[in-house]
């Protein structure tokens, strides 16, 4: 297996300190300083995953990701110094995989890394084949093929959420799709529709987490997975 994670940081010391952990946990680092070398370096190294600070000398972050997603699928993780930009980098939908707030503990890169490499490694490749596939008429979901026997509110939940991959939504704004009478229901009982939801997607496809949550705002849909909705 390819192990070589591609560090591209212009501050040396934390290239050297996420590259020494790295390393340590056995992957094979390679760092750049430089925006300007990055697209050279994916095309002839092919890394496994990608480490993408946002501010870089040369080219920015973004230019980056969004060239390199015109030609390949390797996991990037973004990396930025404020996490305010988070929300903005998420709504440009440049295909990044995670994001990264500095400071960090190295110990959480390496564990955003592994669980990265694990999602991608669990997908199958990208091609003209949905991998989920909604179709509202029938109210049938099915993930890599098998049927995910889903109740009307979690599948109208899962196709909002699919439907906009990668944006997060706070509580109330999912229980406006699902109750659009304005029902009172409390934030608890999202929680608890996405909790059977998670437990039919991993009945299916034990590795895969569809919906992740995200801390103290909401939910989100994985952006990777290749999405097809077939409406009414
Ligand atoms: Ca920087």
């Amino acid at each position: 297996m390819n192990d070589l994670i591609l560090i591209v940081e212009d501050e040396p010391k934390l290239s050297k300190l996420l590259s020494n952990y790295l390393h340590r946990s056995g992957y094979e680092p390679e760092c750049l300083e430089n925006g300007i070398d990055v697209l050279p370096s994916v095309r002839e190294r092919m890394p496994a995953l990608i480490l993408l600070d946002l501010m870089l000398p040369g080219r920015n972050g973004i230019d980056i990701c969004k060239e390199i997603r015109t030609f390949s699928s390797v996991p990037i993780i973004m990396v930025t110094a404020r996490i305010e930009e988070i929300d903005r980098l998420i709504g440009l939908e440049l295909g990044a995989d995670d994001y990264i707030c500095k400071p960090f503990s190295p110990r959480e890169v390496v564990a955003r890394v592994k669980a990265v490499l694990r999602r991608s490694a669990n997908q199958k490749p990208a091609g003209e084949a949905s991998q989920l596939h909604l179709d509202e008429e029938r109210l049938l979901a099915t993930l890599y093929g098998n049927e995910l026997e889903l109740t009307v509110v979690e599948f109208k939940l899962l196709t909002f959420l699919a439907a906009n991959p990668g944006r997060i939504y706070n509580r109330s704004k999912l229980m406006d799709q699902i109750y659009p009478d304005q029902r009172v229901v409390s934030d608890r009982t999202v929680d608890s529709h996405i909790k059977n939801l998670r437990k039919k997607i991993s009945a299916v496809s034990p590795d895969t987490e569809l919906i992740q949550s995200v801390y103290g705002v909401g939910y989100k849909f994985d952006a990777q997975l290749n999405v097809r909705i077939l409406k009414e």
